[in-house]
């Protein structure tokens, strides 16, 4: 394919080398890439010198912004003393062994110990491959089934995309894998019955849980896994008392929770875990993106001893736990996660977050609530959503062909502002967490521009709106 020549060289060069992930390839080689070449605070800049605050911090990830040199200089001083070094068959190193400990201590609910990977999906492959190992040292070969919900996003690896709820991720690959499962979708606005009380909808979707498993056979379900808040499917929050009914039937039938703090982790809903936030009590919990502010690739999986006792015990039967990656605890990586972790605690990232998020909140429900294209402003601490329905009465949506939310970012591009697009038309707030109140301004400012852009370009289209 020749790259179209109104591109510039080094556009044309990404069309013709780069298979870009999560992107339409033909689009994309039409259109060429947006290349960002440098970052200061939570602004990046494009080859053209535009500058942009990006709305979900890269992906949900750069949580410290773009321009933070002590993360450089941790990654600097730990390349000159150990570059790498790994840890299998019990070599170790102090930046693993200093991170583990931090997390250890900073864990929402009593963990025993810290495995670590590369990237939010390999902490959650790990996470199921380790279940699945702590039933056989349990002797229970056939609970292995592994249930995440509809709209959940655990990652793309052939069994953490399994456990994604989002057709995206399994159209055309053959997913999802045989054994596993996918209970509803803990979302209000669109979920409930008519009369219902979130109190009563939380009790049918745990219901709902219940019933699954009973069907499967509770001696072949091994695990939830959950994201306190629902990140890439929508900005979803479960309803009050979810999560405590869902743990009592898990804890009936011998079934494991795991969280997915890889979005809530680390500040983001203004308690330290989504699980703080939400009453999550998991088994297990893994964590990345801003475990290390999104610097190097680094993820973690926290297990607690009732999950650990049994493996460890099984690995020393086979003589070997037969799983790890090359760059397990990384040390640059590990250093990097470590100096992150010291600057949330010195800049009480928690105090910021609970400010600027309630500001967040507040000017995203004060801005947008009324406006005639939102459904549902929803959202906690420094991440939230604003929905776009075609009718605001009956909440329903646009028919997803007309791309709503993507057009929508798409303007947003014009004004500065890197917007996220969710399914089901949402879209997404999560910016980096040192980001002030006046530049959430300049973010919804950009937001507003790119809504009446969008009603124009509908209203071009024919569509009318029922207010
Ligand atoms: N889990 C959650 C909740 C995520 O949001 C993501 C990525 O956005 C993942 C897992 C996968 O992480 P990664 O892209 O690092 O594999």
């Amino acid at each position: 394919m020749t790259p179209p020549s109104r591109l510039n060289s080094l556009a044309a060069r990404d069309v013709a080398s780069v298979f870009h992930p999560y992107t339409d390839q033909i689009a994309h080689a039409e259109n060429g890439p947006v290349i960002i070449s440098g970052g200061e605070g939570v602004r990046v800049t494009d080859d053209a010198g535009k500058s942009y605050i990006d709305v979900v911090a890269g992906l949900w990830c750069a949580s410290l912004g773009f321009s933070n040199e002590r993360l450089v200089e941790a990654a600097a001083k730990q390349m000159r003393a150990l570059p790498f070094y790994h840890a299998f068959a019990s070599k170790s190193h102090e930046p693993m062994i200093e991170l583990s400990e931090m997390l250890l201590a900073r864990a929402p609910v009593p963990m025993s110990k810290v495995f670590f990977a590369n990237s939010g999906s390999e902490a959650n492959d790990s996470a199921i491959k380790m279940i699945w190992y702590y039933n056989n040292a349990r002797g229970l070969h056939e609970k292995k089934k592994i249930i995440g919900r509809i709209k959940g996003y655990h990652g793309i690896t052939l069994a953490s995309a399994s456990l994604t709820g989002l057709p995206y991720n399994h159209k055309s690959f053959d997913l999802p894998l045989p054994g596993f499962l996918h209970t509803m979708t803990p979302h209000f606005y669109h979920g409930a019955l008519r009369g219902e009380t979130e109190e009563q909808f939380a009790t049918r979707c745990a219901d709902e849980l219940e019933k699954l498993i009973l069907a499967e056979g509770p001696e072949t379900v091994a695990a939830l896994f959950a994201e306190p808040i629902m990140g890439a499917g929508g900005v979803i929050l479960p309803p009050a008392g979810y999560f405590p009914k869902i743990k009592a039937v898990l804890d009936k039938y011998d079934v494991l929770l795991v969280a997915d703090e890889v979005i809530c982790g680390f500040g983001r809903t203004g308690q330290y875990w989504g699980s703080q936030t939400m009453q999550v009590q998991p088994d297990i919990l893994t964590c990345a993106k801003a475990l290390s502010a999104a610097y190097l690739p680094i993820s973690a999986v926290m297990v607690n001893e009732r999950v650990f006792g049994p493996i460890a015990e099984e690995t020393h039967k086979l003589g070997t736990f037969g799983h790890g990656f090359t760059y397990s605890g990384h040390p640059v990586a590990a250093a990097v996660a470590v100096e992150t972790l010291k600057i949330y605690d010195e800049m009480n990232i928690l105090d910021h977050v609970r400010d600027v998020g309630a500001y967040m909140q507040a000017e995203l429900r004060r801005r947008f609530t009324d406006h005639p294209l939102v459904g549902e402003v929803r959202g906690t601490g420094l991440i939230g959503a604003i929905e776009l329905v075609e009718d605001r009465a009956t909440h329903r949506n646009f028919d997803a062909s007309r791309k709503v939310a993507a057009r929508t970012a798409k303007h947003m591009e014009n004004f500065g502002i890197i917007g996220r697009p969710l399914p089901g038309d949402g879209l997404a707030f999560s910016p980096p967490l040192i980001i002030t109140k006046s530049e959430l301004d300049e973010v919804f400012d950009g937001v507003g521009r790119g809504l009446e852009a969008v009603m124009q370009d509908l209203a071009k289209d024919g569509v009318s709106l029922s207010v």
